[in-house]
């Protein structure tokens, strides 16, 4: 199975570097040449609206978008969450994603004196609990749709609990960052139950 991981802003190595201890080989990607020849993806941590306008300028907007809608494993990680959702708030004007996992996120949504935390979550499908996540102006969920099945969440500082995992499908997001902790659970539960579940439906 060859993973990409989109390679046009963000923590892209450390995303490389999560998967290789993983035991799998990725590959980085940014062409379409590139983005046509993987059977899954990773959209890194970053900032989402550079990432969706480089993917314009680099001409892959459409084929990323596709290939998601068709089935491609895919993995989110804060950013990437965002390019993954169908609806965001507090987005910049004119901000396009790729879609495709039908969730509302906000963006930037736990507020600014608190850019960065770290919080122990306890994630269904990974064990033992609890997975120390890290957040780096972070978005939250704010709706999900019925397809989509909710691994955790948080305490927003709304009073309300929000979404900071999710998965649907072949889509699978977090508002965190596990590529910089040194526990890889996500990205193997990715690898093992995300990929794998893909390629039974082929
Ligand atoms: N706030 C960023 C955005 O809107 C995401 C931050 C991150 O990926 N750490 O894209």
């Amino acid at each position: 199975m060859k993973v990409g991981v989109l390679a046009l802003q963000g923590d892209v190595r450390e995303h490389v570097l999560a998967l290789q201890e993983c035991g799998a080989d990725p590959v980085i990607v940014r062409r379409s040449a590139e983005i046509a020849a993987i059977d899954a993806l990773i959209l890194p941590g970053g900032e989402s609206t550079t990432i969706a306008l480089l993917a314009q300028v680099f001409d892959v907007f459409e084929l990323i978008r596709d290939r998601i809608r068709d089935g491609l494993p895919v993995y989110g990680s804060c950013a990437g969450m965002i390019l993954l959702a169908d609806r965001v708030l507090d987005a910049v004007d004119g901000q396009r994603t790729f879609g495709g996992l039908d969730i509302t996120v906000r963006r930037n949504a736990f507020g600014r004196q608190v850019d960065s935390f770290e919080s122990d979550l306890s994630v269904k499908g990974v064990t033992p609990a609890p997975l120390k996540a890290v957040f780096i102006r972070a978005p939250w969920v704010e709706q999900v749709g019925q397809g989509v099945e909710v691994l955790a969440s948080i305490q927003g500082s709304d009073g309300r609990e929000h979404p900071v995992a999710v998965r649907q499908g072949t889509i699978l997001a977090t508002s965190f960052h596990p590529e910089l902790t040194g526990d890889h659970r996500i990205h193997r539960y990715f690898l093992e139950q995300v990929c794998r579940s893909a390629t039974r439906i082929k």
